[in-house]
């Protein structure tokens, strides 16, 4: 019963060490329990996936309480908007020497709720997360207006108005996609109210526990867990919130955005799926392509926005390339449990996920491609994990070429020339990224200039930096987050006109 629940309780992790993990909704810096704690969807349990077992429930919102917490998110503006940005500079360094201090926690958390190996990837998720509050605090007090001459007797300047914000954030990298939002959103001044995945609530309730150890005023930013239809749905179409910045399925982004229209027009960043094309000439470094289509396309067990999932190699170098593929793979990838230092992929992240990977799996078998499986025998029976797939024979019209499936899955198709190429890089609806391996210098940017999506990896994959904007073309979504570019999604830019001395 929910009404037992408390609203911080004690885990254990599989080390037999324990957290203070906190299950309330995150409002005006305090936990709280939902407004209305009675009838369905009142709380929500999250699963272990490397065991299928529950890890605890949480509280879970309803539309009321995304009522609650944006009208904290306003009151907070009311003061937040005239603090200075050099306060937010500070608030912004010592929330980044909090997250530090608190990584082991914060990793633990993501491997146990989302099954991220924790040395190989969860501890870097939570990296990511201090070091891009570092860089979005470089800019806290660095984003400037412009000033725009008219006549002698009159110019004009632009303001940036930061914005009143609701984030829904997906659960392949629960804390690390959130801090894509929150760090630029708390530089340019915006408050914040966060829907967090129903899959992976843990580590963003714990996170917020620290947003207020830095001293940031209570509403400005706000979790709440819960689901999409209710809680997310709510605040793409609440009146008081000016802006919606989301992540997840192509699907759910176009809801997002037509609730959004339906409501109050309030502007709309979306980032949504992807099937990126990894391309192979003839003349590239097979070895070194191999590592890297290996990295892209199976890290974080490739539940992965931008995973190399398709991947095109000439038809020359085709043979040698499968081999040399197939034995990195091998090289690569030890599945297991995800507290082992050894273990570089875990299980995908719930049933859901399993059920729907392998259904795409037997789709592939049966639309006629070949299935590769080196890691088959070394693949754990219990738990969400499923053993990295490679299917050859593939033909371009095929469901396991054309869909996202998200998981470790990946095809490898022919091309005879480099317009061939392209054409199929280009041959869907999505444009997230695309790499390209070739040692030729003119064909690297010719085929960059042509393939379609939002960002090109030349001879590598995944390694994108924060500051470097990053978003899609075509229905991979709307807007740039990191870089520079991650501002203009939370602030609108103001007019004013200077007149000193036209008469009219
Ligand atoms: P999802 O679309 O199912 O859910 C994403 C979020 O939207 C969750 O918080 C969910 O509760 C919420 N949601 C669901 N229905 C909603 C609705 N009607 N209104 C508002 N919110 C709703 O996606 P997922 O399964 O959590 O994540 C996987 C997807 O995310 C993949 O398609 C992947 O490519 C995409 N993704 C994209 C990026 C990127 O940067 N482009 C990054 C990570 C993941």
């Amino acid at each position: 019963m929910v009404s037992t629940l408390p609203l911080i309780s004690s885990i254990e992790l599989p080390s037999g060490a324990k957290y203070e993990q906190p299950l309330g909704l995150f409002i005006d810096n305090e936990f709280v329990k939902p407004v209305s704690t009675a009838g369905k969807g009142e709380k929500l349990i999250t699963v272990n996936p490397s065991t299928g077992k529950p890890i605890t429930e949480v509280y879970c919102a309803s539309e009321k309480d995304v009522d609650v917490a944006v009208k904290a998110a306003n009151k907070a503006m009311e003061t937040w908007k005239s603090v200075e940005p050099t306060v937010r500079v500070e608030l912004l360094l010592k929330l980044a020497d909090l997250v530090d201090e608190h990584t082991q926690t914060l990793a633990a958390i993501e491997a146990l709720d989302s099954g991220k190996p924790l040395n190989s990837n969860a501890m870097a998720d939570v990296e990511s997360v201090a070091s891009y509050l570092r860089y979005c605090a470089g800019w806290a007090d660095k984003l400037h207006g412009k000033q725009i001459p008219i006549s002698s007797t009159c110019m004009a300047i632009t303001k940036r108005v930061p914005l009143i914000v609701g984030c829904i954030v997906p659960w392949n990298y629960p804390i690390s996609m959130a801090s894509w939002k929150f760090c630029p959103a708390l530089a340019a001044g915006c408050t914040i109210v966060m829907k967090s995945s129903e899959i992976t609530p843990l580590s963003l309730l714990y996170f917020a526990q620290l947003v207020k150890l830095a001293g940031f005023p209570p509403g400005v930013f706000n979790v709440l867990s819960g689901y999409g239809k209710d809680v997310g749905s709510a605040i793409s179409r609440h009146p008081g919130l000016g802006k919606v910045a989301f992540t997840g399925s192509t699907l759910t982004g176009k809801k997002v955005m037509a609730d959004a229209a339906n409501s109050n027009l309030k502007s709309v960043s979306l980032e949504c799926g992807g099937k990126s094309p990894l391309i192979v000439f003839e003349d590239a470094d097979l070895k070194e392509c191999a590592k890297w289509a290996s990295f892209g396309v199976m890290y974080n067990t490739g539940q992965n926005c931008t995973a190399n999932s398709r991947i095109l190699v000439d038809e020359k170098i085709f043979d040698s390339f499968l081999k040399i593929f197939l034995g990195q793979l091998k090289k690569d990838w030890k599945l297991g449990n995800v507290f082992s230092e050894s273990t570089t992929m875990g299980p995908v992240v719930s049933q859901q996920q399993y059920d729907r990977v392998q259904s795409y799996i037997k789709i592939g078998v049966e639309e006629g491609a070949t299935l590769h499986q080196p890691l088959l025998d070394t693949t754990p029976s219990a738990g969400f994990y499923i053993s990295p797939s490679v299917f050859t024979n593939v033909k371009e019209d095929m469901r396991i070429v054309k869909e996202e499936i998200f998981g470790p899955v990946v095809t490898i198709s022919k091309f005879s020339t480099e317009s061939e190429a392209v054409k199929k890089a280009n041959d869907t609806i999505y444009g997230l990224a695309a790499m390209i391996f070739t040692t030729n210098f003119e064909r690297a940017n010719r085929v960059a200039d042509q393939v379609e999506a939002g960002s090109i990896y030349l001879n590598s994959s995944n390694n994108e930096d924060v500051r470097v904007p990053f978003g899609g073309m075509k229905m991979s979504g709307i807007g740039r987050e990191l870089g520079e570019e991650a501002f203009n999604l939370y602030t609108v830019s103001k007019s004013i006109y200077y007149n000193y001395g036209s008469k009219l």
